[in-house]
């Protein structure tokens, strides 16, 4: 179990709140998964995509699998949660994306990390920063890079 590694949850079909709760579960009952701990949740406008505001957190976990093997596990959480792909960035009912993993850097046909889109996104960098606030992303405070989300709609949801 020797790599830290950040996973990303949104869900803005069905019971979103629920479904991001089980897959939190799912994910720390896994086989090669240890030490999940989770963000609050959120509640977001949907950025580049359709359909009702999004319910996101971000998970940190310790593993002893390799990338892409995490990556398969989490697309298995996906599919198990009823996940289609219609479209790109059709609404969803589970997204399970992995935002680091250690510090490698992957530039693989599934697979690219850091996640190539989430120092842009407010969804990700809140709850991320609650769970490792002095972290950096190329090079720059996630502070700074949330500094530039402030016209992303985002609230944290209570307890
Ligand atoms: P998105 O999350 O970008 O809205 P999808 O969940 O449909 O879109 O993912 C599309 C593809 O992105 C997946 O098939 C996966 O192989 C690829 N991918 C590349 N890098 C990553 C990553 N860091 N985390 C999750 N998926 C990734
Ligand atoms: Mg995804």
């Amino acid at each position: 179990m020797d790599t830290a590694a950040y996973i990303g949850l949104g869900a803005n079909l069905g019971d979103a709140r629920a479904s991001l709760k089980a897959a939190l579960a799912e994910l720390a009952a896994s086989p090669g998964i240890a030490a999940c701990q989770a963000s609050h949740l959120y509640r977001s406008a949907p950025v580049d995509a359709q359909g009702p505001d999004f319910i996101n957190a971000v998970a940190r976990l310790h593993t002893c699998l390799p990338p892409l093997p995490l990556l398969d596990l989490l697309q298995d959480i996906e599919r198990r949660h009823g996940r289609t792909r219609p479209y790109r960035n059709a609404p969803r009912t589970l997204d399970l994306d992995l935002l680091l993993y250690g510090d490698r850097d992957m530039a693989h046909e599934r697979l690219v990390l850091p996640h190539p889109r989430m120092h842009e996104r407010a969804f990700v960098l809140m709850p991320l920063a609650e769970l490792a606030p002095a972290l950096s992303l190329h090079g720059r405070p996630l502070a700074l890079w949330l500094a530039e989300c402030g016209e992303q709609r985002i609230e944290r949801l209570p307890d």
